[in-house]
């Protein structure tokens, strides 16, 4: 027997449909690169993705075409989002951090035919346009006058001309809901990058799955400011779940230091923000060095790479933010694991909370996950056994853009190459990513607590442990440390400061200071840059 409901694709599209509609005049603020602040309603928002998605089919783009945005988070960006897919077409965001020749790689590898970039990005684009083969168009998310006078590259179009000479009618297509929407690269740290290529029902089930209180927990009462770019796993489907949400939106573009954030937190009343945890360690210290206080801002979901504990403890007692440590990856749409507490945790002393807080979190409903032996023997859920993290669901990638990689799930899950713990309640821990663990005498060091440790110490800014050759235990292991400006701190100090806390064997070998850490295209530290510089290095 069938059930008697209406069927309707869940197409990206609904949602801008639905928000223009329902919250029509809740706003959405950018800090554009051109400096000032643009402000508009979802209703002209709507209004404006209707235009670009005539543009779209004038100039030649069909369904499944790709259509690549090299931009920063931005109204301009967001219409993008909604035309491409809207109209059928697949939306490609390429990381503009990425090397110019990474940048074409991706754009030949996914065929795009349009390429969007913000003024920004104008000399890179200028630099790669005759390699990027495949691509038919390209425009400058820009007004007329700022568009320049004698560009290398040829047909340069104008965005605003385009949205200008369109009309603003159009009839958003229905299709089958498991066509492909956008199209995002894995940031390829090893070999090239591989493109995880999410469908319209993906998407809206991801969106509604992390608006939910359990998960980022958004909704109409909030302001949120996306602070993780949309050239990162789709900003963490933050351009889908706020406008599903009605929430108002804020952009940052691309001013993400700590004084311009702060700024735009306090003039646009934000409530609620999303990032990895090297933005906040800029956000935190203007705020504590100029002794300045948020009084809006009350939630934030940090992940991407593990939130230290001094981070969420300074978040919390000093600012009285809420943290939501996060756990996700582009294979994922990303979000997988949301911390929090449960009603019976509510009585625990604030430490033991805080303990749980810490962890990555627990499974938001639409992910399941298991973590298994290297035989694939699935492991207890103790919160000690550690094993390889394994996910399945509706919002999972069950193999990569053009097969590349070929068969990737193992009995139906997909393995992260994380290695984690998960607890009697369901909380998962991440350990470290299988590739970083540090292999010490046939035993695993997780290099992740001891930088969590590191960074507890008052002087540390920021910390990263690599596993170093070593003639008896294999590996042994090292921390790269970088010290707060003005701060001191020497190797005996720091190694005394793990003294009690951690396993004797554990303790790192050696301690290098560096003036930085080398940081990738998402923000994190790039491991496999450290392990390469310090391949020799002589213990002590
Ligand atoms: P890439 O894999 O190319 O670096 P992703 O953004 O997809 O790009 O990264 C996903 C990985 O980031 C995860 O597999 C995990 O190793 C790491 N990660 C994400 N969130 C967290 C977190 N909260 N704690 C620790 N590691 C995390």
């Amino acid at each position: 027997l069938m059930g008697q409901m209406m069927s309707q694709p869940l197409l990206i599209s609904s949602i801008i449909e639905f928000v223009a509609r329902h919250y029509g005049g809740n706003e959405i603020v950018s800090r554009r690169v051109e400096g000032d602040l643009h402000r508009y309603t979802y209703r002209e928002c709507h209004q404006r993705a209707r235009r670009l998605a005539n543009a779209l089919h004038g100039l030649g783009v069909g369904l499944g075409d790709r259509v690549a945005t090299l931009a920063w988070n931005g109204y301009r960006h967001l219409e993008a989002y909604y035309a491409v897919s809207g109209s059928g077409a697949v939306l490609h965001t390429i990381n503009p951090r990425l090397f110019p020749e990474q940048i074409v790689y991706i754009a030949n590898h996914a065929e795009d035919q349009c390429l969007l970039f913000d003024l920004t990005f104008l000399p890179v684009v200028e630099a790669i346009a005759a390699q990027c083969k495949t691509v038919r168009h390209f425009v400058l998310m820009c007004d007329r006058e700022r568009m320049p006078k004698d560009s290398k590259i040829p047909d340069l179009l104008c965005y605003e001309d385009l949205i200008a000479s369109h009309s603003d009618e159009y009839t958003w297509p229905l299709f089958d809901e498991n066509s492909a929407a956008t199209l995002c690269y894995t940031s390829g740290t090893t070999g090239n990058p591989k493109g995880a290529l999410y469908s319209h029902r993906s998407t809206v089930l991801h969106a509604y799955g992390s608006a939910v209180p359990n998960a980022l927990n958004v909704s109409a009462a909030d302001t949120v400011l996306p602070v993780v770019p949309m050239f990162h796993v789709n900003a963490w489907g933050l351009p889908y779940s706020v406008p599903l949400s009605g929430a108002k939106m804020v952009f940052p573009g691309a001013a993400l230091d700590g004084k311009s954030l702060y700024e735009l937190f306090e003039s646009e009343k934000v409530t609620f923000s999303a990032g990895v945890p090297t933005v906040w360690l800029g956000l935190i210290n203007h705020a504590l060095q100029n002794k300045l206080k948020f009084s809006t801002f009350r939630r934030t979901v940090i992940g991407g790479a593990a939130c230290p504990p001094a981070m969420m403890d300074t978040l919390i007692d000093v600012f009285g933010i809420e943290v939501v440590h996060a756990w996700g990856m582009t294979e994922m749409s990303p979000l997988g694991t949301c911390g929090g507490l449960q009603s019976k945790h509510m009585d625990l002393p604030q430490a033991a909370q805080r303990k749980i807080l810490q962890k990555q979190g627990h499974a938001i409903y639409g992910v399941d996950m298991k973590i298994v032996d290297d035989d694939g023997k699935e492991l207890p859920w103790d919160g000690i056994s550690y094993g390889h993290l394994m996910v399945k669901g509706p919002w999972i990638i069950a193999r990569y853009f053009k097969d590349e990689g070929g068969e990737v799930l193992q009995d139906g899950w997909f393995p992260t190459g994380d290695v984690s713990t998960i607890d009697a309640d369901g909380y998962m821990q991440i350990t470290d990513r299988s590739k970083d663990v540090i292999k010490s005498g046939g035993e695993w060091i997780g290099t992740i607590d001891l930088e969590n440790l590191a960074m507890g110490h008052p002087a540390v800014l920021q910390a990263a442990c690599i596993g170093v050759a070593h003639p008896k235990w294999d590996e042994r292991p090292l921390l790269l440390v970088v010290k707060r400006p003005g701060m001191e701190v020497g190797r005996e100090d720091l190694l005394h400061f793990f003294d009690g806390k951690i396993a004797k064997w554990w303790m790192p070998d050696d301690v290098v200071f560096l003036d930085a850490l080398p940081m990738g295209a998402t923000g994190k530290i790039q491991k496999n840059k450290l392990r390469e510089q310090f391949k020799g290095h002589c213990l002590p």
